[in-house]
């Protein structure tokens, strides 16, 4: 160490790295080696973990390989393992190695992207990855516009203030108070309540946002949506965008799409896709056909992040309406860099300003598995949900879903005479002993009202006898909390 001290701690020499980053490979190589041996998830203690991580007070360095091991170990011994082959969690991915290597580029090359004279090549590759995605979501490849985002989140807030600024043209200099009324949105129960938050943050108020009810298949029920609409108009409201979900978060179910489309193209509102979780089906030729009508969406959202595979953070928001984001994200400033000719400029043209390469872990992956290499995993896991519905029902489960996506919600017949509260303390106790015996993790959920356990294929680690060990979990919860 005595020859380094003339080194700079935030540059070191390039022997100094080279070692780091060998020590990060041998770790990285450690983890993946162990993960499958290790619980899925375990209970956590919130003091003792504080404690550990303030034991940092940063009054002295610490050398760069105890840092990467205590912190890996921090992560190790408290994290739920997304990349679990056994983690049938939330859309929480196993990232690609070509993602982290993405990841990893993207930070060291760290280019700007929010113009484009200084990303160049970052920006059009990503532009590029947008005509891709969009067109094999059914929009023509050459009016694609939109952007990689933090998430479905912002993807979602996105289409909400291109709305308003389409349905509105004074609501970008005159606000809300601009508009003859109050706009309402429209999505399913069973949406990603996102939409709450950015209500919220728009200006268009919580209450602004109606919850239509779903009919017995959990999707969004038309009529009810027709009648919502009517009942808003005749009170003065101003409907002005419909959200469909491809894959709700619940259960994994496709709001019918075409209906919806036909709907909101004679009632004159927008039509937003919130597809963070199922456009990835977009990908494979035999899934794709269960988002048919997605491609008359105003915009669409998709998470990179979730069934694609990439580490977080990366959504996109899609469209065909390149002029609609310029207006919505215009600003002039004298120290940015001005346009270049046949180019756009991020900045003007998304909700961020300094932006990262998000783009890369997915152009990376995507270059490496092909895109018949990611339709074949999807297909995989969507078979694997296939196996695991079969092997519940054969144990006397309950199925509760209906999707070609691979979530699969289930339910204990033998509690259906319980009460609600009583079954929801009966499934939640389930999964809770799944997680507990740390073989698997699965999450309790309510649908439409209903208590149900939900199982999703997310960890392109999977296999088919990680759906036994899986059902061997679920039986053994039941059978004690019969006994
Ligand atoms: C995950 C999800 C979101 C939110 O996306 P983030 O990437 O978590 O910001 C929105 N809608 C749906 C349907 C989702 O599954």
């Amino acid at each position: 160490m005595a020859d380094e001290s003339s080194e700079s701690f935030l540059d070191p020499s390039a022997e100094t790295a080279a070692r780091v980053w060998r020590h990060v490979l041998d770790v990285l190589g450690e983890e993946r080696a162990r993960l499958p041996a290790r619980p899925v998830g375990r209970p956590v203690d919130a003091g003792a973990l504080r404690k550990a991580v303030s034991a940092y007070d940063f009054a002295a360095p610490v050398p760069p390989e105890t840092a990467v091991d205590e912190v890996m170990a921090l992560l190790r011994e408290t994290s739920v393992h997304t990349a679990h082959p056994r983690y049938f969690g939330l859309f929480n991915p196993a990232p690609t190695v070509m993602g982290v290597v993405g990841e990893t580029l993207a930070a060291a090359a760290n280019p700007q992207l929010a113009a484009w004279s200084h990303a160049p090549a970052a920006v059009e590759i990503e532009a590029h990855l947008m005509r891709f995605l969009g067109h094999r979501l059914g929009y023509p490849a050459d009016e694609v516009a939109g952007s990689f985002t933090s998430g479905g989140a912002e993807a979602n807030l996105t289409a909400v203030l291109l709305a308003l600024t389409r349905t509105w043209p004074r609501y970008g200099t005159g606000g809300l108070r601009a508009l003859p009324g109050r706009p309402t949105l429209y999505a399913s129960a069973e949406s990603h309540l996102a939409w709450l938050k950015i209500a919220h943050a728009t200006g268009i108020g919580r209450d602004a946002v109606r919850l239509v009810p779903v009919d017995a298949g959990l999707r969004l029920d038309l009529g009810r949506l027709a009648a919502m609409i009517a009942d808003d108009r005749r009170a003065g409201d101003l409907p002005f965008l419909v959200v469909g979900t491809a894959g709700t978060t619940g259960a994994g179910v496709i709001d019918p799409l075409p209906e919806l489309a036909a709907l909101c193209a004679a009632e004159g509102v927008r039509l937003h896709v919130d597809a963070a979780y199922g456009g990835a089906a977009a990908l494979s030729d035999r899934l794709a056909g269960a988002l048919t009508g997605i491609e008359r969406a105003d915009s669409i959202t998709v998470d990179a992040h979730k069934w694609l595979s990439v580490p977080m953070g990366a959504g996109a928001l899609l469209c065909t309406d390149a002029a609609g984001l310029a207006e919505t994200f215009r600003v002039t400033t004298s120290y940015m860099p001005g346009a270049v000719a046949d180019t756009v400029d991020p900045y003007t043209s998304s909700q961020q300003w300094s932006r990262r390469f998000m783009g890369l872990k997915l152009f990376l992956s995507l270059a490496v598995a092909g895109r018949t290499g990611y339709a074949a995993q999807l297909e995989h896991d969507a078979g694997l949900a296939g196996i695991l519905r079969r092997r519940l029902l054969d144990g006397g489960w309950t199925i509760v879903n209906d999707t070609p996506l691979p979530v699969v919600c289930f339910t204990d017949p033998g509690a259906a005479e319980l009460p609600g509260d009583a079954s929801r303390a009966h499934h939640a106790g389930l999964a809770d002993a799944v997680v507990a015996g740390g073989h698997a993790w699965i999450s309790p959920v309510t649908l439409d009202g209903r208590a149900a356990l939900r199982a999703c294929v997310i960890s392109h680690h999977t296999t088919a006898a990680d759906i036994e060990a899986l059902v061997r979990a679920v039986d053994d919860a039941r059978a004690r909390s019969r006994a």
